[in-house]
């Protein structure tokens, strides 16, 4: 998941169900939004506690929300496409 130049490369298919994951040309830009909310959601649960709880400067709270937020992306992206999928595709119940 951390190795960046395959970061953005997806698999043209589901392995299991066969389901093609890019519905439409630009399916992946909505996407963004998603992750626009993720990564706000998780500035703040990392800001609050180290502004509120540990007492840290608002410099050195932006300073290391911002590190932890950038650390993460990858898995935001990967979480954020996962979610937008979630709403179009549905699994069948057979
Ligand atoms: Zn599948």
């Amino acid at each position: 998941m951390y190795y960046l130049p395959d970061l953005f490369k997806m698999p043209e298919r589901c392995s299991v169900c066969n389901l093609k994951y890019e519905m439409e040309i630009g399916f992946w830009w909505g996407a963004m939004y998603v992750a626009y909310a993720v990564s706000c959601a998780l500035v703040l649960s990392f800001f609050l506690p180290l502004y509120l709880l540990f007492k840290f400067s608002v410099d050195m709270s932006l300073l290391i929300d911002m590190s932890l937020t950038t650390l993460l992306f990858p898995i935001t992206f990967r979480l954020s496409r996962s979610l937008w999928i979630h709403m179009f595709a549905h699994q069948s119940k057979e």
